[in-house]
């Protein structure tokens, strides 16, 4: 589903540049469960943008769906990461004068879907991740957790292939962490991709597939069953640090 190639990406500020990815080769296939680490800086969200079409990269290449991501106007590059991507993020990103239905409907409404029939559709997302209780609510009548449902519902509404959460937990309490990792995962077993960026080994252990990032590079892929080794490894790590 998703193909990388020699992925370079540099940011230029004034007169100098930063190089940041520096030849990223990555497969992740259909239905796969993926988290990537790596220390602050080392380039997480910039790839997590870049496989979400919102931000472009300089050199290689990226096939999403078989299709070539490069060098699309941005209302095509739109138009596909409406349809592929739903996106979820460590502060959620909900609009505070909106209460929790409207938020998790705003996509429909972009997509010119009438109000009574997308708030519909965002109650049956709300029933789904347990936050019926809460269609009414604004976001800051509502708990961290509670509002990355809200956010991860509003991912879902419109029925993405993919979702890329960025530090999803980072805002959260470990039990609230684990809570909306189970919720990620169940999404994943319904069979949509699932890619997160974290820095915190426990939630990297709960996905499939952890990618390494190290100076821009992959520095290891570690799959699920081989996790044990990885803590031990990253421990290690942390206590030479
Ligand atoms: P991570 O998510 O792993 O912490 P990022 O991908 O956000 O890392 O950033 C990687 C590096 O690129 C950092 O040094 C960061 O300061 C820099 N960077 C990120 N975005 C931009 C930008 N839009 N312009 C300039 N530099 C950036
Ligand atoms: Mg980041």
């Amino acid at each position: 589903m998703i193909t990388l190639n020699n992925i370079h990406k540099s940011y230029v500020m004034g007169s100098s540049k930063l190089h940041v990815l520096k030849g990223i080769d990555l497969d992740i296939e259909q239905g796969e469960f993926v988290s990537i680490m790596g220390s602050s800086g080392s380039g997480k969200s910039t790839l997590l943008n870049i496989l979400g079409m919102l931000d472009n990269y300089d050199d290689g290449s990226y096939h999403l769906d078989n299709r070539l991501i490069a060098d699309m106007s941005e209302k095509k590059a739109a138009q596909l990461r409406n349809e592929m991507v739903g996106f979820v993020f460590q502060s959620f990103n909900l609009i505070s004068f909106k209460n929790a239905m409207e938020n998790v409907a705003l996509p429909l409404y972009y997509k010119g879907v009438n109000r009574k029939k997308r708030n519909a559709i965002a109650m049956e997302y709300l029933e789904k991740l347990g936050l019926a209780p809460w269609a009414s609510h604004m976001p800051n009548e509502m708990s961290g957790g509670q509002k990355q449902r809200v956010a991860i519902a509003r991912a879902l509404i419109s029925q993405p292939k993919i979702i890329l959460a960025d530090e999803p937990t980072g805002a959260l309490d470990t039990t609230t962490s684990y809570e909306v990792m189970e919720i990620l995962k169940e999404i994943n077993e319904a069979g949509i991709t699932v890619i997160i960026v974290t820095h915190e080994h426990d939630i990297a252990a709960m996905t499939q597939k952890v990618v390494r990032l190290k100076d821009g590079r992959i520095d290891e892929i570690i799959r699920n069953g081989e996790l044990k080794a990885f803590r031990h490894t990253y421990t290690k790590e942390l206590e030479t640090a």
